[in-house]
């Protein structure tokens, strides 16, 4: 179990980038969702052991990650957001020198796990090739070999599908979930589609707290019966988002938007909606709009009482 309590991240300027994060993760794929500037590369790293936070603990297994870095070194395997790759060196060479640096060695030699590793990630077939050639998806599944080295009881990976062709991103959607059969992975990204297809458990963070911490069934639950869809003409679109809460517009034939709402009075659809099945797209923008205005709330309250 990784275990987080009341974590307070502040970088200097003051930036208040985690404002008392609490969770509990067990073994398989927990999603952590956010927007941009949300806080979830902050945490990540927290975690990995590279930042350190201004208080709160982190344990793993009943372990202080904190205060003893070097647990968190044996146990975790992390693929960050901007994985570094020698593109001159094949990807068996370069997996052999991350095997290295990480101090991951065996009986047989680094080769051995290092090809161990490549077939693991389905990567054999490329492993003299130079990376320099390989695909998105291919870097990131080697960047997932060397993640899993020395078989991690934690494993992170930041925004991993980012960029990558559909095909590209199923296939490592599969390894994941195959890898995620008795440790923890720990996956954030701001790719809904990455949590529902992959994630029992998740939690939405957002100006650095905790939003919903759930899974994706109840998430969309909570919500149902409470989404409407409608058509509204693009001209018409600024003025109705101020008056209800919009989760998605899609623009249909370069004049009239399809347009997702969600209402907290169940028999209040906006005139000509329709009630429609919510989906964990809604669910999550519904949990940060709602925190949104939450926080404009206390910002205005603290306001008027200044
Ligand atoms: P996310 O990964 O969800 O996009 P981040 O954790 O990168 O969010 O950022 C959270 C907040 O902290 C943002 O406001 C960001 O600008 C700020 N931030 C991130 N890194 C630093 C840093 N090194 N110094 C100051 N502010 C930072």
């Amino acid at each position: 179990m990784l275990s987080i309590h009341n974590l307070i991240k502040i970088y200097a300027g003051p930036v208040n980038a985690l404002q008392g994060v609490t969770l509990n993760i067990g073994e398989g794929l927990f999603g952590l969702l956010g927007p941009n500037g949300a806080g979830k590369s902050t945490l990540m790293n927290t975690v990995a052991g590279l930042l350190e936070p201004t208080s709160g603990s982190i344990t793993l297994d009943g372990a202080d990650i904190v205060k003893d870095p070097r647990i968190v070194r044996r146990q975790l395997g992390y693929l960050p957001q901007d994985f570094g790759f020698f593109p001159d060196l094949t990807g068996l060479r370069m997996l052999e020198l991350m095997l290295k640096l990480k101090g991951v060695d065996g009986p047989g030699g680094r080769r051995k796990i290092a090809q161990a590793l490549l077939e693991r990630v389905n990567l054999s077939h490329a492993a003299k090739r130079k990376v320099s050639g390989y695909s998105g998806g291919m870097r990131q599944r080697l960047g997932l070999a060397q993640a899993i080295a020395g078989n991690p009881r934690l494993v992170i990976v930041d925004e991993p599908t980012a960029g990558l062709d559909p095909e590209e991103r199923h296939r490592f959607y599969r390894l994941l979930a195959e890898l995620a059969k008795n440790r923890i992975i720990l996956l954030s990204t701001h790719i809904v589609e990455d949590v529902a297809t992959l994630c029992p458990r998740m939690a939405v963070i957002q100006g650095g707290r905790v939003v919903a911490d759930t899974t994706p069934r109840a998430a969309r639950a909570a919500i149902d019966g409470h989404m409407f869809e409608g058509f509204i003409p693009d001209d018409q679109l600024d003025e109705f988002s101020k008056h209800h809460s919009v989760t998605s517009a899609i623009l249909s034939e370069g004049s009239t938007n399809r347009v997702r709402v969600h209402s907290a009075d169940a028999n209040a659809a906006p005139a000509g909606f329709a009630s429609s099945l919510a989906t964990l797209e809604d669910a999550y923008l519904v949990a940060i709009l709602t925190s949104r205005s939450a926080q404009l709330a206390a910002i205005n309250s603290t306001g008027a009482a200044a």
